[in-house]
């Protein structure tokens, strides 16, 4: 989708999953759909003023992972450990490059840690408590780990912990979130972050936090955010998987996208991701029930969306 009015666009994802209508009563809806327009909004009014993709994708992800609803940020899954860690990744298309840190403990907005990581350090991707640390030291928010602990969440973990299984989030209510922009000057750019999976091994690495494998970002050609089995996309590269093949063969971004579905599907993974082309069009497409999603329509208006 395209606005025909606009220079820019701009998606976001709350995750991909199981997510069918019966399971949420309409109160939950309308507050997963109010976060998603709070989220697609505040990254309008970037874009709108002639802000950058980068800034959009950041702060429309910030808004989600301020909220108990979504896997990241506050409302993070918990570590087979109890603990919550999280991943997050920032892709530049402008400059093909990318700011992530993984297993993180308090950092309140983990995407704020990734863009700090792509600015001003000289690394992709900084880990665990010295990634905390390097944040915490530049001045980003930083909370205890109570901020980030639900009581569902923590009943979520119990019941994977008995049926002994990693569990991707959309079984239940929510999941990952991500954004994908164009800005007025034709610059692409991704964000993502997430909780992870819920009894993951602590210290376990998501694709989320990964350039190519969860998110990556190319001018003049795309911009993806991933949701989904995690493991599955760093083990077949599979953001940069789609981008290889509009790239070097031509393809183009909606079969790319449904080729690396169809990977991730036969690989034994489930999930989605969000994309936007180098003429500024966006696809949201998924191979589960649902995935959390807002997009601008043809007249620029936010669209959302939970289920097919
Ligand atoms: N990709 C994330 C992970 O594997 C999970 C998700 O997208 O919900 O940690």
């Amino acid at each position: 989708m395209r606005p025909k009015n606009k220079l820019y666009n701009l998606a976001i994802h709350g995750g991909a999953g199981a997510l069918q209508p019966h399971k949420y009563t309409s109160k939950q809806i309308s507050e997963y759909e109010k976060c998603l327009i709070a989220s697609m909004t505040k990254g309008q009014s970037i874009l709108e003023k002639g802000g950058t993709a980068i800034e959009a994708v950041i702060e429309s992800v910030v808004i989600m992972e301020n909220s108990p609803l979504f896997n990241a940020g506050r409302g993070s899954v918990f570590s087979s450990d109890e603990t919550i860690e999280m991943d997050a990744s920032v892709s530049c298309g402008r400059r093909i490059k990318t700011g992530g840190v993984t297993n993180v403990t308090r950092l309140k907005n983990p995407v704020w840690g990734a863009f700090h990581v792509l600015e001003n350090s000289k690394h992709a991707l900084l880990s665990g408590l010295s990634a905390d640390l390097y944040c915490l030291n530049a001045g980003l928010e930083h909370e205890s780990q109570q901020y980030f602990k639900t009581e569902h969440r923590l009943e979520q973990l119990h019941e994977a912990m008995e049926k002994d299984i990693v569990q991707l989030d959309h079984g239940d209510k929510v999941g990952t979130v991500g954004a994908v922009a164009m800005d007025i000057k034709g610059n692409l750019a991704s964000a993502t972050s997430t909780g992870g999976m819920t009894n993951r091994h602590p210290g376990r690495v998501s694709d989320t936090s990964i350039q190519g494998a969860g998110t990556y970002a190319e001018n003049g050609l795309v911009a993806i955010s991933g949701t989904g089995t995690g493991d599955i996309f760093i083990q077949n590269v599979l953001a940069y998987d789609m981008a290889a093949m509009m790239k070097y063969a031509g393809i183009s971004m909606n079969e790319a996208a449904s080729t690396v579905l169809e990977k991730l599907k036969i690989k034994g993974g489930s999930g989605g991701l969000i994309a936007i082309n180098k003429s500024g069009k966006t696809i949201l497409p998924y191979n589960t029930h649902g995935m959390f999603r807002a997009w601008l329509n043809e007249s620029g208006k936010i669209q959302t969306a939970i289920f097919k």
